[in-house]
């Protein structure tokens, strides 16, 4: 039997990964479920690290994420996919681990860092299995969808533990050093999950052709998606979402819900994954919701502006979106090794033929959007905008906070809100973590996030994102 394994039990990083359109996912024949079945491992040794970790780099570019065409992709596309992601996590892991390594041993040896790096060679020995070899039959695709599976599991939830590992240890590394090392780590963490995730996404939505029902064709030709990348993103509809959630967590804890008035153009679309725009949004919205609050200002509501960017023609590809001038962080695209995406191989980039007959024209997403977020939250202080960039950097004081809201819930102090662990983000702030990540996500793609802060009266963040150009 060679139909492909799908099954409802893959964690999903988010729901709208799929968008509404997700064709009914039966159980593999076989009954395999992810997750369940013992993963096949090897031990990993320096020598392993060492080899894999020599193998330069390959610059992700979303023209890869995209090559093998739009769902449902055919056997032979899912393989070549798979192939793909082999071709690339393995020596990303081996990366990771040496880095992680060459810190200093006090830190590497502080548990929480420790379980970050075990994290990796636990990933890496469930791919070593795999290495050096190709991917040629669909049961063993399932099999290693599977490791994909575990591996973004794996890898979840992970930044709390490592924001505690660095907390805990920053007596013995200084604050510059832990930003180099967590910019480096962390984008390199965003490119490692998108292309495990994008396996998935795209085996997920995958069967044999001639096992495809009616259907199915008309769910695949009504979607938008290509995996985890949405060809029709409309920011004004993830703004609403995060709204949502950031309002649900204010209601809870204190009782009060700031409001967002959207202007601009609500109906932009740009092709985007909408994962990444959610975090983002996410925590830049839990910054304005939380200094609205904090300054008793949530009568006035925070003003989102969707303003598209010119057309193709008048913007140069080559060239991030520009932001604010006055920004102390001008948007530039990541140049170093995980982070750089060559937008413009992706724009002219064709797909294979061997994908679906009924291919139809991608929307006209404009190139990019500039989403403004202004509050009215008393703006930053001075004396913090240097810091606002360095991950750890916060101003958040729970006690504070409850001072002066009416509002209910424990009074966790710093250090308890971040062992809260997973559920970090369902606080409010505390990790420090919001402004500098979430630039490291919008400059994954040749966005960027600028901050204008009118001391006393508001704050003004600007997110630009360059829509992932035309993928077909
Ligand atoms: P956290 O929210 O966990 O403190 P962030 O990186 O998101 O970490 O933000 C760092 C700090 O920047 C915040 O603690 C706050 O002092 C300041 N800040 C960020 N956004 C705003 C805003 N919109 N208004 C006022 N201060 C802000
Ligand atoms: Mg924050």
């Amino acid at each position: 039997h060679n139909g492909v394994a799908t099954t409802t039990t893959l964690p999903r990083p988010t729901s709208a990964i799929f968008g509404p359109h997700v064709p009914h996912l039966a159980l593999d024949a076989r009954g395999a479920r992810f997750g369940t079945r013992h993963l096949q491992t090897a031990t990993v040794t320096d020598a392993d690290i060492a080899r894999l970790a020599a193998k330069p780099l390959h610059p992700l570019t979303l023209a890869d994420l995209c090559k093998n065409g739009r769902p449902p992709l055919s056997t032979q596309s899912l393989l070549s996919n798979a192939n793909f992601t082999l071709s690339i996590l393995p020596s990303r892991l081996a990366h990771r681990i040496q880095s992680l390594r060459s810190l200093p041993y006090i830190v590497v040896a502080n548990p929480n860092v420790n379980k970050i790096h075990n994290n990796y060679v636990h990933s890496l020995s469930t791919l070593l299995p795999y290495a050096e070899r190709k991917i040629e039959t669909l049961d063993e695709e399932i099999k290693f969808t599977e490791a994909m599976a575990d591996l973004v599991q794996t890898h979840s939830n992970t930044i709390a533990i490592l924001a505690k590992g660095f907390l805990e240890a920053r007596k013995y590394i200084s604050a510059e050093e832990v930003t180099k090392f967590l910019d480096e780590h962390l984008r390199a963490r965003i490119g490692t999950r998108l292309i495990a995730e994008q396996h998935i996404a795209l085996h997920m939505s995958s069967k044999p052709h001639n096992q495809l029902t009616d259907r199915d064709w008309h769910d695949h030709s009504e979607s938008s998606f290509i995996g985890v990348i949405d060809t029709e993103l409309k920011p004004a509809a993830l703004v609403r979402s995060c709204e949502n959630t950031v309002g649900e967590i204010c209601e809870l804890k204190y009782g009060v819900r700031p409001t967002i008035r959207i202007v601009g153009s609500p109906d932009a679309t740009i092709a985007h994954i909408p994962m990444h725009i959610e975090y983002v949004l996410t925590e830049l919205l839990k910054n304005s919701f939380r200094a609205t609050i904090e300054a008793g200002m949530e009568k006035e509501a925070i003003e989102v502006t969707i303003a598209p960017s010119p057309p193709p023609e008048e913007t140069s590809s080559s060239k991030p979106l520009s932001i604010d001038p006055a920004t102390h962080t001008p948007a530039t695209i990541s140049t170093h090794d995980q982070g750089a995406v060559d937008l413009a191989a992706s724009s002219s980039h064709k797909p294979t033929s061997s994908t679906s007959p009924n291919i139809r024209p991608l929307p006209s997403s404009t190139p990019g959007v500039t989403i403004r977020i202004r509050d009215r939250g008393g703006g930053i202080d001075p004396a913090n905008l240097a810091k606002l960039w360095e991950y750890g950097f916060t101003t958040f004081n729970e006690d504070e906070i409850h001072d002066k809201t009416s509002g209910g819930g424990g009074g966790m102090a710093g250090l308890d809100v971040i062992s809260a662990g997973a559920g970090a983000g369902s606080e409010l702030a505390g990790l420090g973590y919001g402004l500098p990540l979430g630039r490291a996500y919008a400059e994954y793609f040749g966005g960027g996030i600028a901050v204008q802060s009118l001391w006393g009266w508001g704050t003004d963040v600007y997110l630009g994102l360059r829509g992932v150009g035309r993928v077909e």
